[in-house]
Order: structure tokens, then C-alpha cells, then sequence
């Protein structure tokens, strides 16, 4: 794919047809099951400034909360009762938990089973810490770019360095980690040059997970009047990281089910995706967890509802990267 042609898919393609045919190259690579991840938000406290998250170190009307390693191995343990076996530690970039309370955290949902795989969504910690959990058995990290247009990045992350979040990604792939990476479609400022170039992106470092969410307005950022984009937008951007990557998993991610409350998920399925997260933070954390308002997670009852509606099977299994079958199958 040329980044012309990918243009022009985003501006003026008839979606339906690349919809079916993202469908197709997800049936032939992934095959035709749906891969359960068991979200854990552990941690809504954050030191940066990201201009459209709720969870931005200026927020000052968040509730914030730290949840105890006791507490994170009940939040596994309910997930691993319900049969799921990828765990994702989910919070923002939080450095009261030090490299060692980390490595415990991960050795402790470890010591309930060698299949569980365990992945990092901790945002930019240092090499140094992610070789050390990666020592504690974790086997994947999850470090989106959000965007790959630089002035933008810089507009939207005051502080931060997308130079230095790319050469992350590339250390932790270097390191043995699966990676997982993605971007934010619908940003204020973006273009569809931006977008295609994203999607390019996706095609060089063929990810081994990759998660696409619309931008979603919050009302305590200063992006709060800001519009999301349109739910075929999302979809396109998703169906078009298929055909680029053909056999990275990609969730039908949560924000795309917030934009469209009645049949994200489902029109998600239908334009590449495999993978649906299942929220297991306790209920009363959950909704102080605000990324974006109204975020609309889904329990393992809803995601079996769905999964049957679309006409596929769910898939228990760990579910590691296809890109190679030897990669971190028993750490
Ligand atoms: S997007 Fe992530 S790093 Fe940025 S403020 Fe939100 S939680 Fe923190």
C-alpha cells in the first residue's frame, strides 16, 4: 500500500468493501476465533500531561487510586476463574510503584500459573525496569505512539518526546517482548496524511498487537469541546492496519465501543479485528479510570453475547504473537 492509496481509501473509499476484505485477510491469518484479555486498570494516577486524558497529572477533580499488589491478584484471580489467560496491568505512567513492587506484582500473578501470559501497559519506564519484569516472567508491553506526525505529537504531549517513545518500542522488541503498539484516529489537528502515515508505520514495524481508538473528548481536559471522529473513520483506520499487518492481533478496542455504544464490537469484528478486552478493575475503581467519559466495558457476559452475535467462537487460549510461533510461548 502507497500512502496515496491509503488516502484515498480514508477520504472517498466505499467502506463496505474494505470492511469484507480486512474480514477476509483477518479469517486467513488469525483465523475465525475472538481472543479474551482481562484488563486490570490498577492505577489512575499519572505524572504526565497528555492534552486529551482524563487521568493528566493537572486533573485535580479526578479521584485517584493505587491498587495493592493483594488486590491486583484478586482482580487475576477472578479472571483466571472465568478461563481467560492474558492479563494486561493497565495504569498511567505512575512511578510510586518502583521497578521491585512491579517485578512482585508480575511474579505473583506468575505464581498462579506458568500459561498466564502477562502484559505491561505502564506507559515509558526505563529499559533497565523492563528488563527486569521481562526477568519476572512478563511476556508483552503495550506502548501506543498515538500519532506519528511529530509537531502534533508534541502539541498534544507537552514534555514528551515521540523520538524517545519509538526508540522504547523498538528497545522492548529488541529485548524479546511482544509489542504492542497504536495510535489515537480523530486527534484534533489531524490529517489523513498523518493517518496514513500511521498505518505505514504499522507496516514497518509489524506489531505484534496493535490498538486503534477514536479520539474521545473528556470534559476535565482542555480538548472537553473537541468532536470524536466518525465510527467509519475508525473502522477504515482498522481495516486498513489489517491488510498492512495482516497477523497482529487487534483488539475491537473499548473507546470504539463507547463512540458507538450499540455495535462497536461488532462492526469492529467485522473490519479486521480479534481480539475484545474484558474489564476486570473492581467496580469502584472502574469509573474513576476516565481516559475518556462514559467509558463502556464490557463484562465476560456482554463479550460472549457479542462474540455470538458476530458469528464466531471465543478463544480461551493465551494467544501469543503470530508473527513468530517461538516467540515468549513459556516464560
Ligand atoms: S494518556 Fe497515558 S500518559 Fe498520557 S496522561 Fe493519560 S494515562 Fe498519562
Amino acid at each position: 500500500m502507497k500512502k496515496k492509496e491509503i488516502i484515498e481509501y480514508l477520504e472517498t473509499s466505499e467502506p463496505i468493501e474494505l470492511f469484507s476484505t480486512a474480514d477476509k485477510v483477518r479469517k486467513e491469518f488469525c483465523g475465525n476465533g475472538v481472543l479474551l484479555r482481562a484488563l486490570i486498570e490498577f492505577s489512575n494516577c499519572c505524572n504526565k500531561r497528555c492534552l486529551y486524558c482524563g487521568l493528566n497529572a493537572e486533573n485535580q477533580t479526578l479521584p485517584r487510586y493505587r491498587l495493592k499488589k493483594e488486590a491486583i491478584i484478586a482482580c487475576v484471580k477472578a479472571a483466571v476463574n472465568d478461563g481467560l489467560k492474558t492479563i494486561v496491568l493497565q495504569s498511567g505512567d505512575d512511578f510510586t510503584y518502583t521497578k521491585d513492587d512491579l517485578c512482585s506484582i508480575v511474579k505473583g500473578i506468575k505464581g498462579l500459573g506458568r500459561e498466564i501470559a502477562v502484559t505491561l501497559s505502564l506507559g515509558e519506564r526505563s529499559i533497565d525496569d523492563y528488563l527486569s519484569l521481562k526477568d519476572s516472567g512478563a511476556d508483552r508491553v503495550l506502548l501506543k505512539f498515538e500519532t506519528t506526525n511529530e509537531t502534533l505529537y508534541q502539541k498534544l504531549h507537552p514534555g514528551q518526546s515521540l523520538k524517545k517513545r519509538l526508540e522504547l518500542l523498538n528497545q522492548l522488541k529488541q529485548i524479546g517482548f511482544q509489542v504492542g503498539t497504536g495510535n489515537i484516529v480523530g486527534l484534533p489537528g489531524q490529517t489523513s496524511e498523518d493517518l496514513a502515515e500511521d498505518i505505514l508505520f504499522f507496516k514497518e514495524f509489524q506489531p505484534d498487537m496493535v490498538g486503534i481508538g477514536p479520539f474521545m473528548p473528556q470534559k476535565e481536559t482542555t480538548l472537553a469541546k473537541e468532536l470524536p471522529p466518525s465510527v467509519d473513520l475508525v473502522l477504515k483506520v482498522m481495516a486498513l492496519t489489517r491488510l498492512a499487518t495482516k497477523n497482529s492481533h487487534m483488539p475491537s478496542t473499548t473507546a470504539l465501543n463507547t463512540l458507538d455504544k450499540s455495535a462497536g464490537h461488532l462492526k469492529g469484528l467485522s473490519s479486521g479485528c480479534n481480539v475484545i478486552m474484558v474489564n476486570y478493575t473492581p467496580i469502584s475503581n472502574r469509573k474513576n479510570y476516565r481516559i475518556y467519559d462514559n467509558k463502556n466495558s464490557l463484562n465476560l457476559n456482554q463479550v460472549l453475547d457479542i462474540v455470538k452475535q458476530a458469528g464466531r467462537k471465543v478463544d480461551f487460549s493465551r494467544g501469543d504473537s503470530l508473527k513468530s510461533k517461538d516467540q515468549n510461548k513459556s516464560t
